[in-house]
């Protein structure tokens, strides 16, 4: 057995069944029971209903595909506002009982509820069905709720039983639920790990867990050690308190000395920002909806532009096209410059993005694809290991030093794509009250 005891800790983890379509329906009480498929900006799925789904609707499928396999589908426009109304809402009810929540994604959270039990003389499970309660009678649609003794284990038991499930899993009982469970389905083990696992004959996460720690140890770095730990009961990922903040932005600067005005010197300057800023937009998840890029000239006068992205991005390829397009805007052979820096705002979560963007953009997701193994380089062997040819001088100029100033923003609006929204001419919604 992995751990004789119940709840050394006990992790709650909330993840809200076809959120979106589920937001809709919650509002149109007339959807109710019926097939609601969410996109119709983009022409794809990116969510649907459970009556949606019976009908062999999938996310990313075309909506003329849809049309066809369920003739009386409802095909509403994605209505991020409203959606991110409700995950506050969401997150606030879970706060009720804990303030140790961390909001995961938009329509996902994990609450720490260890020592409520003693405190409140109710039960986990007791905890946990009253948090469904209020969640469901509240919002108007069904969670799937898992509690167990680490991070891991409680996503592993809040996907048990979709749609609104309840799924406990004690100490005791790890090794039952972990049996039948495919390791690829374990977050964080990722397509190339399962890969090698498979070819270790390796094919669940009872199989994987029941591995000594030095065959771990020996074959894997420390976050796949650290998966192990927690399949086997062992929290070691803590419950983070914090707030998804959608207004906060990512920003890398850098000043040159001497002063340059070598354009292909600059721009590898600026380049070798962007990948900085994308390299921190990926370790927290996070894509930008919109850019701005300075030059700073030897007289300290800043020249910014702000650009919009037609699709929200965190690897240097996407944000460079742009940045490339547009250099010659503020870029003036006469002048001297000293600093240029990247600012990518907007910022929103990676992985609703990338289901957004499931079947549109095949450009997209073999960047993501590249990207996560880069990153996966570079843990190991140091940041830069791998670097963008546009860097390459900005890499090999030893003399730089950090610099913290901030632009006074000459602001100049540039719009490079037009949100589907406007283009469709459905109208922002405003608070729900
Ligand atoms: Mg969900």
């Amino acid at each position: 057995m992995f751990l004789d005891k119940m709840f050394p800790r006990a992790i709650l983890h909330v993840d809200g069944d076809a959120f979106f379509a589920a937001c809709e329906v919650s509002l149109n009480p007339k959807l109710k029971g019926k097939p609601v498929v969410t996109g119709l900006e983009r022409g794809i799925a990116s969510a649907m209903t459970y009556e949606a789904k019976a009908k062999g609707v999938t996310r990313g499928m075309r909506l003329f595909e849809i049309r066809k396999i369920c003739p009386d589908v409802i095909i509403l426009p994605s209505d991020y506002e409203t959606y991110s109304i409700f995950s506050h809402r969401m997150f606030n009810i879970v706060r009720r009982y804990t303030t140790v929540v961390e909001e995961y994604s938009i329509d996902e959270c994990f609450a720490d509820l260890t020592g409520l039990d003693s405190s409140s003389g109710l039960s986990y499970t007791e905890i946990a069905m009253a948090i469904k309660r209020d969640l469901e009678g509240e919002l108007g649609m069904t969670f799937s709720v898992g509690v167990s003794t680490s991070k891991v284990l409680a996503k592993v038991a809040s996907k048990l039983k979709k749609p609104s499930g309840l799924v406990i899993i004690p100490g005791k009982e790890i090794e039952a639920h972990l049996m039948k469970l495919p390791i690829e389905k374990v977050w964080g083990i990722g397509s190339q790990t399962s890969l090698f696992l498979w070819r270790q004959g390796i094919h669940t996460a009872l199989e994987f867990a029941s591995k000594t720690e030095e065959w771990v140890k020996e074959k894997f770095s420390k976050p796949h050690e650290e998966i192990w730990h927690e399949l086997r009961g062992v929290s070691l990922y803590r419950v983070c308190p914090g707030k998804i903040d959608e207004h906060k932005s990512i920003s890398k600067t850098r000043t040159f000395t001497p002063a340059s005005n070598n354009r292909e010197f600059i721009f590898s300057q600026l380049s070798k920002n962007i990948e900085n800023a994308c390299i921190k937009a990926r370790r927290h998840h996070l894509v930008a909806g919109e850019i701005s890029f300075f030059l700073k000239t030897q007289e300290f006068r800043y020249s910014t532009l702000e650009l919009k992205l037609s699709l929200p991005a965190n690897v240097p390829e996407q944000i460079l096209k742009v940045v490339i397009a547009n250099f010659d805007k503020i870029y003036l052979p006469s002048v001297l410059y000293r600093a240029s820096g990247i600012t990518l705002r907007k910022l929103t979560d990676a992985r609703v993005i990338q289901t957004d963007l499931f079947g549109q953009s095949i450009e997209v997701q073999s960047f993501n694809k590249m990207y996560k193994e880069i990153d996966a380089l570079s843990q190991k062997y140091g940041k830069h290991t791998l670097f963008l040819g546009s860097s390459m001088k900005a890499m090999l100029d030893a003399q730089h030093t950090g610099d913290r100033g901030r632009p006074t923003v000459r602001k100049q609006e540039l719009f490079l794509g037009e949100t589907q929204r406007k283009r469709l001419g459905i109208p922002f919604m405003g608070e729900v009250s």
